[in-house]
């Protein structure tokens, strides 16, 4: 099929071209000042409207493992759901049980993630140091797989000690790789949890009161000296406090290669969500909980001045039934909310309308940016000819409400219900195929995605 999309506006440096995208197999085949003179099967008319390389959410989890079930959206709805804000790539996570070795862990996923529509790659997690985690980490490189996440929170299951974590580190920066963090200190949080708990104090607000900013910091703080001595290229998913930015723009000052990614609900939500009812709160019970407004304040700067490099979503949703397995223990509450669907909107809506960042970084943070950073770059993430064509034409007066009753999500809750925003996709290309058109599904459309095996070094 070969698509024609006339007048496109293609942001670039700040400036808007109007350009003819030519599509064909797949891939981005022209791109022209004028109309080419040749037979296209379709042309699309975005006269007035931006064309944007389709997302790259670099942090979601889909059907993840958990003692009060898996997360909701599988592979098929959680890409549906991507799809429909926008989202053409996702990177999700292999996390092997202790005892079962990481490449083992890594096939057994790709088979699971089989039922994406969107194209994905995977994060791998060591959870321990075992003789063969080595050749481990090298064969997962070797296999397109580079970049590995490690948890500093979770401690009982899979959760690093700084030993272990400074191996990993040491040994994934020896293969090319690059090691991702969850940045939170895990002894301490699981000590004030069980104090809380002791003291009868068992609602999802010691969600919250259990993990203060500072034990984020803490962790953002060790981690990066760890990776400095290692000579790791590092990367800290879902950061939420202005504090652990003030040690991750320190460390980039100095030149220490540390990338930073938040989450639209650390831009947009914060504390006072964990006043109210259980099923009121639970829906934001997430790790690292959100924080106060100033924080928020201070992310969407980050962003700006370029601290913070991309927004995931850490989509990880969960229905109430399933947050209610912690109703007598906040402890037991299952961590994790949804976001893939809204994040391009949201944060169109909330940066670029209320000029907290301008387009160009717009791009950067929802797409081409973790492109770069994780190696599938310009074949993702860039408008350019011989990527691919994902994209997605965006209609910039387009109203919309978030509504748990709405959202494609099979989730029942919704952190961002009632937010109201200002523009969405119109039309979403994956693959060179329509896959949304006038904000609908087109369900003929749809095809497997692709397995991105990445390489980051350079
Ligand atoms: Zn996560």
């Amino acid at each position: 099929m070969r698509i024609l999309i006339k007048n496109a506006s293609i942001v670039h440096s700040n400036t808007n071209f109007v350009m003819h995208i030519g599509i064909e197999n797949g891939s981005i085949q022209s791109i022209n000042s004028s109309v080419p003179d040749e037979k296209f099967d379709r042309v699309i008319d975005a006269e007035g409207k931006f064309v944007f390389p389709g997302g790259v959410d670099p942090h979601v989890h889909f059907d993840l493992p958990t003692p009060a079930g898996s997360s909701v959206d599988d592979f098929k709805s959680g890409s549906v759901a991507a799809l429909i804000g926008g989202t053409t790539s996702i990177l999700d996570f292999v996390t092997p049980r202790r005892g079962q070795s990481m490449v083992e862990a890594l096939e057994i996923r790709l088979k699971e993630a089989q039922g994406s529509f969107v194209d994905y790659s995977l994060h791998v997690s060591p959870v321990e140091w075992r003789d063969s985690t080595e050749s481990e980490i090298k064969a997962c490189v070797d296999a397109g797989f580079p970049s590995f996440k490690v948890y500093m929170a979770y401690r009982s299951n899979i959760g690093l000690n700084n030993e272990v974590l400074f191996k990993v580190l040491t040994t994934v920066a020896k293969y090319g790789g690059m090691v991702t963090v969850h940045a939170e200190m895990g002894d301490e949080i699981d000590l004030l949890r069980d104090q809380f708990l002791a003291e009868g104090k068992s609602e999802p607000l010691y969600h919250l009161l259990s993990r203060p900013p500072g034990t984020e910091s803490e962790a953002v703080r060790q981690v990066i000296d760890l990776a400095h001595i290692a000579e790791c290229p590092l990367y800290i998913v879902h950061v939420s406090s202005e504090e652990s930015l003030i040690h991750i723009a320190a460390a980039q000052d100095r030149g220490q290669v540390v990338f930073a990614e938040t989450c639209p609900h650390y831009l947009l939500l914060n504390d006072t969500k964990y006043n109210g009812s259980f099923s009121q709160v639970a829906p934001y019970v997430i790790s690292p909980p959100l924080r106060k407004v100033s924080d928020n304040e201070a992310l969407w700067i980050a962003l700006k001045q370029g601290v913070v490099q991309t927004v995931g979503t850490d989509h990880c949703p969960f229905n109430l039934s399933q947050k209610m397995a912690g109703e007598f223990d906040f402890r037991k509450i299952p961590n994790g909310a949804g976001g893939v669907e809204h994040r391009l909107t949201l944060l169109y809506s909330y940066g670029i309308q209320q000029e907290l960042i301008t387009k160009q970084q717009f791009i950067d943070v929802t797409s081409s940016n973790a492109a770069q950073i994780f190696g599938c770059w310009p074949q993702k993430g860039s408008i350019t000819v011989g990527a691919d064509a994902d994209l997605v034409i965006w209609d910039s007066q387009k109203k919309n409400t978030i509504q748990v009753a709405t959202h494609k999500s099979t989730s029942d809750t919704e952190m961002f219900e009632g937010f109201e925003t200002l523009g969405a996709p119109e039309f979403v290309i994956k693959g060179g195929r329509i896959v949304v058109e006038k904000g609908d599904l087109i369900l003929g459309n749809l095809q497997k995605g692709k397995i991105l095996r990445r390489d980051i070094k350079s």
